[in-house]
């Protein structure tokens, strides 16, 4: 266990924890909703610092980020907990472990600088905090961002973007990239299905472009739960509003942990949602999980309509810079 630093004591022994925007008041001995947070003796306690439960070496393209670095590899890491209870969760055995003790004490130890080390032995250019939420683990995901930086390497979180004001304020200076998914347009779905709200998430986006980090929203698209027009276009709408060169990745539905009686989303929902996008004014949606439309994951330039990125699932398979080799237009981004 390690000092949970986003949190502060309150009166009779509690702790407020200060790292998502659920502010959970703890009492002792008791653990946080997403489970890895506890207060021992009056002071909270990360129960997953150092502890990751999964690491890979992953193109960055599969966060999904296009337009950050295409074409380099993410050092990906994981560990347990999330803030969130979405009952269609990719990655609920991660996510959703909710006795951890058990299971993170077989897992070693990584210190910030050892990931450091291993992202440089792999040739990695940025590191990914992505397989669960990494509000829940900040302080780690933080320590690791600050070392990356002198290092020479890049981090990014892959998260829910259900931020307390104290986890931007400490994020946004360290953390480069991020992932921000937009699950729907409506707080009773977030209540209802995700365990969280819509306004801090729309908050959390248009903080991360003020501060000038770079941002792409991803939106799973379910079947009779936000696949609606109104809603889509809803999502499109306010992506658009907070930047049109903003991208934005619509992707396909399997059916998963709890949601089992869903049906995958048809690949037609898909290609209205990527047209909605365009009509919405955004410049670059992509669709995701949907193999063999290897075309829709192109970055077009939206000047001349030529190929500047082109992808076959997760690899850029031709060239990788950001500027059109048709007409000259520059793609916002971030090149190597
Ligand atoms: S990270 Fe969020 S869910 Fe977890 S203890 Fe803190 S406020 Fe609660």
């Amino acid at each position: 266990m390690r000092p949970a630093k986003l949190s502060r004591t309150d009166k009779g022994g509690a702790v407020k924890c200060l790292a998502c925007a659920h502010g959970c008041v703890i009492a002792e001995g008791r653990t946080g909703l997403c489970g890895v947070r506890r207060n021992v003796q009056g002071e909270l306690q990360s129960l997953v610092y150092g502890l990751l439960a999964a690491v890979a070496l992953d193109p960055i393209e599969k966060k999904p980020l296009y337009h950050y670095l295409p074409g380099t590899t993410a050092l990906s890491l994981g560990t347990f907990g999330c803030n969130f209870t979405c009952t269609f969760c990719q990655n609920y055995e991660l996510s959703q472990a909710r006795t951890v003790d058990d299971q993170v004490a077989c897992l070693p130890f990584l210190s910030p600088e050892a990931v450091i080390q291993l992202a440089l032995r792999q040739g990695a250019s940025s590191i990914a905090c992505t397989y669960n939420e990494p509000a829940v683990w900040a302080e780690y995901a933080l320590d690791i961002a600050a070392q990356a930086r002198e290092a020479g390497l890049r981090t990014v979180f892959v998260s829910n973007g259900f931020y307390s004001r104290e986890l931007l304020d400490a994020a946004l200076p360290l953390v480069d990239a991020y992932n921000i998914d937009l699950k729907s347009f409506s707080d009773d779905f977030y209540r209802r299905v995700a365990g969280g709200r819509l306004q801090p998430v729309q908050g959390a986006i248009r903080a991360i472009h003020e501060a000038g980090a770079w941002e792409e929203i991803t939106s799973l698209i379910i079947p009779g739960l936000n696949d609606g027009e109104d809603e889509v276009r809803a999502m499109a709408h306010f992506v658009a509003s907070v930047d049109r060169e903003m991208p934005w990745h619509v992707s396909r539905f399997f059916p998963m942990y709890h949601m089992q009686d869903r049906p995958v989303t048809p690949s037609e929902t898909i290609e209205r949602a990527v047209q909605i996008g365009h009509e919405e004014g955004l410049l670059y949606v992509y669709s995701g999980n949907l193999a063999g439309h290897d075309e829709a994951s192109d970055t077009i330039c939206p000047q001349c309509g030529a190929t500047v990125i082109e992808r076959h699932g997760y690899a850029v398979t031709a060239r990788t810079g950001l500027t059109c080799p048709t007409c000259g237009t520059r793609v916002k981004g971030v090149e190597r």
